[in-house]
């Protein structure tokens, strides 16, 4: 089980997720706290960001440990932006040690990480194909593949389906529920192969957060300047909350949704 993180909100740079907070993905590399499934996470790490609001993100990866790589401080220090996403990763056993496995994966302005673990023939029948051999990478292409397929619906904000009691939020972007509801879509249609599957996905577009907690933790904390989202708490501040199994979470800078899977 990998650790992933992600900011939305004000700009900030990647030392945000990695190294400034007391547990950030640096100390959940080797002393995670939630952990179920592996002990230490060393087979490879990532992080991305985008240089501008418009613009597609920056991807950067390894398959080293997050604390062997000594050009990381220095560029997790200027790599700023409104939304990041890292993660650091134990790789599951059978599943190749190399860059392409490791996560954040991307294509165009879309950003995925995966906690977990799928076999692998439940998860090949739902993409073309994939840069690398791992469940992760497969998952990463599905989701992409039906992003790719999906027309937005123009941008009047349609409502969010599962978001039970209380207003809808009309502030949610159409963009959004479309992430939502193609990770989702991805996610129930691999449980259904495998009912083993743990499926705690992490994506976004740049402007909108979503994650499954699906067999594994997840944890969000807002911010009066954005939300972070994790796989586990960055920190010991009692404003972190626990995602219940088996539910979608969309974040916008200012805002939350969570409904069950
Ligand atoms: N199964 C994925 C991999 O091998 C994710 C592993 C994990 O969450 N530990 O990379």
């Amino acid at each position: 089980m990998c650790r992933h993180a992600a900011w939305l909100g004000a700009p900030r740079p990647l030392t945000a997720l990695i190294h400034e907070p007391p547990h950030g993905l640096l100390r959940q590399s080797y002393a995670p706290r939630r952990q179920r499934h592996g002990t230490v996470n060393a087979d490879g790490f990532g992080m991305a960001w985008y240089p501008a609001p418009a613009q597609d993100p920056v991807r950067y990866r390894r398959s080293i440990p997050i604390w062997a790589d000594a050009n990381l401080p220095g560029l997790a220090r200027v790599a700023a932006s409104g939304c990041l996403l890292a993660a650091v990763r134990c790789a599951t056993t059978g599943m190749p040690v190399e860059e392409s496995a490791t996560a954040p994966f991307t294509e165009g302005r879309w950003l995925l990480s995966h906690n977990g673990r799928v076999a692998r023939d439940a998860v090949r029948g739902l993409a073309d194909s994939a840069e690398s051999a791992c469940d992760s990478a497969w998952l990463a292409a599905a989701v992409f593949q039906r992003l790719r397929a999906t027309p937005l619906p123009g941008d009047a904000p349609a409502p969010f389906a599962g978001d039970v009691p209380g207003p809808l939020p009309g502030d949610v972007p159409a963009s959004s529920l479309v992430l939502g509801d193609v990770l989702a879509e991805v996610v129930t249609a691999a449980a259904a192969k495998d009912p083993d599957a743990r499926l705690n996905l992490l994506a976004t577009d740049g402007t909108t957060l979503a994650a499954t907690a699906w067999g594994d933790t997840l944890f969000h904390r807002r911010r009066p300047d954005g939300v972070l989202v994790a796989s586990e708490p960055l920190s010991d501040d009692p404003g972190w909350r626990p995602v219940p199994d088996r539910s979608l979470l969309l974040a916008g800078p200012g805002d939350l949704h969570v409904r069950p899977l």
